[in-house]
């Protein structure tokens, strides 16, 4: 099992200063970054906190009752929040994805649904509002998110086995309660719910088979995830990544697949169908995903944001400093500024971490503390 490290340097604190430009950056829609990558897709953590503990995102050791999360005043408000949707909406973006730490442990989330739900995009079609969470509380808050205008849910689920799940969450919370919150989505009309398994080579990677079996036909679409090297905290070790194609050619050998089309530029999953008995792709039995950042970056059409808890604007989830907009927003700046800010910032943008990762040798560290993924959201 790797070494955990406990950071010394508050990664949150390093920011950089948002600038208003002096050449006014107007919002229509075909903003660029360095390399030609539009805005489409904001992330927006609304807490750092969560009731899980999993070792690759929040460790018990780092993530203790003496870690200093965010005080609510440093949070963004739901105001605050629906109002940087709407600057960045202005700027292009289709889809918002609210995250965390847990995004249900924020108090009223549904509230926060509701104000997003009314913001359409450029061209006059209705958000796509999605949340991911860890579905401790989606039996209780599902109604409400799907009467606030949630439209779809993606759960986070690393194993069947209540051992292995228990091992991986590391606060001992069983799998029929997450189970249960799937069922209970499902029952008040979440459609296409996707389940996303972190496969972390030697821990869970038995659970493969299971999880594919389980949810084959259900209607829910099962996703892989490479264990990836987010953070300071983890201890990330390339031996412990198990290549997505090796997970694939795990299933394929039970369960026939039949590569399908990505659904939309910038999709993160490579998408696998299950075959029928004509080899076809039997759309009863649904669909698997790959999300492959370590062997196979998608960095190329990457057109995400993230909008920390706290109101800074990183352009990669393996970022190491991020952008004040809070800052900009509490400080009375106008509309226009704060999108030219944005503007600015995102045309200057030229990450592509996972791309630049493969083409160094395996557990190469770039040596940069990189800003911890429960702070702004997977
Ligand atoms: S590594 Fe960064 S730039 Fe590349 S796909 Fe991920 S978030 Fe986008």
């Amino acid at each position: 099992m790797s070494e955990r490290v406990i950071p010394l340097f508050d990664q949150r604190l390093a920011a950089f200063k948002a600038d208003i430009p002096a050449q006014k950056i107007a919002a229509n829609g075909l903003l660029a970054d360095t390399l030609g990558r539009p805005l489409r897709d904001l992330r927006i953590s609304v807490t750092d906190r969560c009731n899980f503990r999993c070792a690759y995102c929040m460790p018990k050791e780092v993530f203790d009752k003496d870690y200093a999360y965010l005080p609510q005043n440093a949070l963004l408000s739901f105001e605050e929040i629906a109002l940087a949707a709407r600057l960045f909406v202005a700027h292009g973006v289709r889809k918002l994805r609210l995250t965390g730490g847990e995004p249900l442990l924020r108090k009223n989330i549904e509230v926060l649904i509701n104000m997003l739900a009314v913001i359409e995009t450029r061209d006059g079609e209705p958000l796509d509002i999605t949340l991911t969470t860890n579905g401790s509380l989606l039996h209780k808050k599902a109604q409400l998110l799907k009467d606030a205008g949630l439209k779809r849910l993606t759960v986070s689920l690393d194993g069947l086995d209540d051992a292995v799940f228990k091992k991986m969450n590391d606060v001992g919370y069983p799998v029929a309660d997450v189970l249960a919150g799937i069922e209970a989505a499902q029952a008040v009309g979440f459609q296409s719910i996707k389940v996303n398994m972190v496969v972390q080579r030697g821990t869970n990677d038995a659970q493969i088979l299971p999880m594919a079996r389980h949810f084959k036909g259900t209607g829910v679409t099962l996703r892989f995830i490479e264990y990836m090297d987010v953070g300071a905290t983890n201890g990330w070790r390339m031996d412990e990544v198990l290549p997505s194609r090796e997970v694939m050619q795990l299933i394929h050998a039970e369960l026939p697949l039949i590569q399908l089309d990505t659904s939309a530029p910038g999709e993160t999953a490579e998408r696998w169908g299950y075959a029928g008995a004509d080899g076809k792709h039997d759309k009863a039995q649904g669909e698997i995903g790959l999300i492959s950042s370590v062997t196979q970056a998608f960095c190329g059409d990457c057109n995400r944001a993230r909008l920390s808890t706290d109101g800074k604007l990183y352009l990669c989830l393996f970022a190491t400093q991020g952008h004040d907009l809070r800052s900009l927003i509490r400080g009375g700046a106008s509309d226009d500024d704060i999108l030219s800010a944005i503007g600015h910032i995102w045309q200057k943008r030229d990450d592509r971490y996972s791309q630049l990762r493969s083409e160094m040798p395996a557990d190469t560290s770039t040596g940069a503390r990189k800003v911890e993924m429960s702070y702004i959201g997977g």
